[in-house]
């Protein structure tokens, strides 16, 4: 049996995805170590895997929220962090990896850390990628801007001094884009299929599209003869009381069933009078509420829009960031959704009515959901995880 150990970032959209392929991983009997934090404890021990918290090394809590909104953006700025945190997990993870001896390594693409570590100790890698996998292709479809082009240009000579810290450190690392970018040659498990994916012809056979790895259902949504529509804007940019109110205002008098999931820093009472056809929480069971769900006004977050699609769950499109973009881009492009054009009462009625109304939204949804059953899911995560050990042996 293997040692494989797991890395993540503290985010729920990157770490539910691969809970039932650690599940398998333990259910077939190997054992899993899991890097993530304490906030992910108790999912990920649920799974049989050993939890290690890195809370203590974590660099980005200690952010003022200017700098935090530049991760990802800043290239200088997020290479910074990326190095910071390797360099702060260095001595505890090398130490354990010495004593452990894993047959594998499985990071999230954005816990660079888990492959920088892999190199750095030559150990077995594979990559988990929790959105599109991303190439020169597929980068198109999420329309990159020119500035944030520049931006990469101009700081590569602060990127280069950031890289040396790591290499003198033993990282054989020369470039960044050897660490943030996956090419043709790095086992990658992409949580979609390849039907859904932009451009899935330019990748290798290395890229197993597995489809969406989907929790199981703690509960059951009671749901009346009225049509259910689902509203969430995700877990990390959900702070957005206005739009919520504008969700409120637009069908307090309709005939639709609405469950709304706010997040954790809205306070409902600041919504006013909740209508009696609305269930607002800071955060529901969302498969369960998408498996009774008529449609989804969604953020387009990766996994929200795949745990939708698998339930064959139409969208209202709503994205806030240029990722969400692109993941609303192929959703339109493939007619299973429409977007939200304003974030005011007239556009959500307008939207909801027309995904109602209209059943190729629906029928499109079921097409990509009967996609994402033969993607093998978990099962076949965890396949390609033993091949990679299985070659190296
Ligand atoms: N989620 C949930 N309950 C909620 C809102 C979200 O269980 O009330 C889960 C959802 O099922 C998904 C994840 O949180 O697995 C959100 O990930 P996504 O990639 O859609 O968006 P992010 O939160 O990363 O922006």
């Amino acid at each position: 049996m293997s040692k494989i150990v797991f890395f993540c970032i503290p985010a729920h959209g990157h770490t539910n995805p691969t809970l039932g392929v650690v599940k398998e991983l333990v259910n077939r009997g190997h054992e899993v170590w899991y890097y993530s934090y304490n906030t992910f404890k108790e999912k990920i021990e649920n799974t049989g895997a050993k939890f290690i918290s890195c809370d203590i090394y974590d660099v980005e809590k200690n952010l003022k929220p200017e700098d935090a909104a530049k991760i990802g953006k800043d290239l200088a700025f997020s290479t910074k962090i990326l190095v910071d945190t390797t360099l702060a997990l260095d001595e505890m993870v090398c130490r354990d990896m010495e004593s452990l001896k894993p047959d594998c390594i499985v990071a999230d693409s954005m816990a660079v850390w888990g492959k920088a570590i892999a190199i750095k100790l030559n150990i077995p890698f594979v990559s988990s990628t929790t959105t599109f996998a991303f190439n020169q292709y597929s980068a198109k479809i999420m329309r990159q801007s020119i500035s944030q082009m520049l931006n990469m240009i101009f700081s590569m000579s602060k990127v280069n001094k950031d890289l040396k810290r790591l290499q003198d450190k033993g990282y054989p690392i020369d470039n960044i884009l050897s660490i943030i970018q996956n090419d043709n040659e790095t086992n990658t498990i992409v949580y979609t299929s390849k039907e859904f994916q932009p451009c899935a012809e330019t990748f290798s056979e290395k890229y197993s599209f597995v489809g969406p790895s989907i929790r199981e259902t703690t509960e059951n949504i009671q749901k009346g003869e009225k049509k259910l529509l689902y509203i969430s804007l995700g877990t990390v940019n959900n702070i957005m009381l206005n739009f919520y109110k504008n969700c409120i205002t637009a069908l307090k008098d309709s005939e639709y069933q609405v469950i709304m999931s706010v997040g954790n820093n809205i306070d409902p009472e600041k919504l006013g009078e909740i209508p009696s056809n609305f269930e607002v929480y800071h955060s529901v069971d969302q498969i369960a509420v998408l498996q009774k769900a008529d449609a989804f006004l969604t953020h387009c977050g990766m996994n929200s829009v795949n745990e939708a699609l698998y339930y064959e769950v139409p969208l209202i499109l709503f994205p806030q960031t240029s990722e969400q973009g692109g993941v609303a881009r192929q959703v339109s492009n493939m007619e299973a959704g429409i977007y939200l054009l304003k974030n005011n009462p007239i556009s959500i009625q307008n939207a909801v009515t027309t995904v109602f109304n209209d059943d190729k939204y629906k029928k499109n949804a079921s097409i990509i959901a009967e996609s994402f059953k033969k993607s093998g899911g978990p099962a076949a995560a965890a396949n390609a995880i033993i091949k990679v050990i299985q070659n190296k042996k």
